[in-house]
């Protein structure tokens, strides 16, 4: 039921493509919504600027004296103990102070700031997929590839709230440079952009008129194209890699998949599954089981949401359980 009356968060999903924003109420009910285009390239001023104007849209909200706190979910990594946000798809932030800059654009509400991919997980977990589970994986697989934990039915963010970061752990050892420094990183083999940029370096090309980007890649797979199924394919070798590894770890017993990649469908879950049957062949890794996100692109902004009205003691994953 639709709570009228009650607390509200202000929910920031900020990624390397869109920032969207989001009043939350406890029933993760988005009562008002915002999105600003992510001005990646310039400075950080600008940047910050976009930001601002998702506020000051959801500020106009007549639900707005109903807010209490903010939630931010941002692309990584962050330092939730610092407040700061380094998006590696945004090089004019670096150890960029969102959490202040926030709280100073909201008049001074208390703000919370999760990694992107734990602010997924946090949602997936409370109202999605991993509902009921002590131990997943969730992961967003979209312009970046970020994920976040849960371990023994609990959240596990991490110190610095980046823990569960799949993206960045390397599954092909002498692989290409990724920007964040590393190798071969499972994000330089499975996001949107390199799912894109393999198909067109093979030879794939979009529709006349249509741009190229991992949906086309994926309707081209759809209809038989062999090159386009070749990427997906090792997008989802890359993955299954990934996800074994983790479960080897922390014996996790699902792996949930969200973000714009994830709506290709069986095009990436039927070879995932495959992939994962020969890297998760130990008695206590092949159990593992791949699920789609259920919060679809609005898991940022409920686990932003969640994350925040947990802190603060409002409401959220942890509440009537
Ligand atoms: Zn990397």
């Amino acid at each position: 039921m639709r709570n009228d009356q009650g607390d509200l968060v202000a929910a920031l999903d900020f990624g390397g493509t869109k920032i969207a924003g989001a009043l939350v109420d406890a029933g993760g009910h988005l009562l008002a919504r915002a999105r600003r285009p992510t001005p990646a390239t310039e400075d950080a001023a600008t940047v910050m600027d976009a930001v601002a104007g998702v506020l000051a849209e959801l500020g106009r909200s007549v639900h707005w004296s109903r807010v209490r706190a903010v939630g931010i979910g941002s692309a990584g990594p962050v330092d939730a103990s610092r407040g700061t946000v380094s998006p590696v798809n945004v090089p004019g932030w670096r150890g960029f102070p969102l959490v202040a800059e926030v709280a100073r654009a909201v008049g001074g509400l208390p703000v919370t700031l999760v990694g992107d991919g734990v602010a997924m997980t946090a949602a997936e977990h409370w109202r999605g997929a991993a509902r009921g589970r002590a131990n997943a994986l969730c992961m967003v697989v979209s312009t970046g590839v970020g994920g976040g934990l849960v371990l023994g039915g609990r959240l596990n963010p991490g110190p610095t709230g980046n823990a569960g970061h799949i993206g960045h752990i390397s599954v092909a050892l002498d692989g290409d440079p990724c920007p964040c420094g590393g190798r071969g990183c499972v994000e330089r083999l499975a996001s949107g952009p390199n799912i894109t940029r393999r198909a067109l370096a093979d030879g794939w090309r979009p529709e006349p008129g249509e741009e190229a980007s991992a949906a086309a890649v994926a309707a081209a797979a759809r209809a038989g194209d062999a090159i386009a199924l070749a990427s997906f394919a090792r997008a989802a070798q890359a993955l299954a890699a990934g996800i074994a590894a983790t479960a080897a770890l922390v014996e996790i017993e699902v792996a949930v998949i969200g973000g714009g990649v994830a709506q290709a469908g069986e095009v990436l879950f039927a070879p995932l599954r495959e992939r994962l049957r020969d890297y998760a062949a130990l008695s206590f890794t092949s159990a593992v089981e791949v699920l789609p996100a259920r919060l679809g692109s609005d898991a940022g902004l409920v686990g932003a949401a969640a994350a925040a009205a947990e802190r603060r003691g409002l409401w959220g994953p942890g509440a009537g359980r």
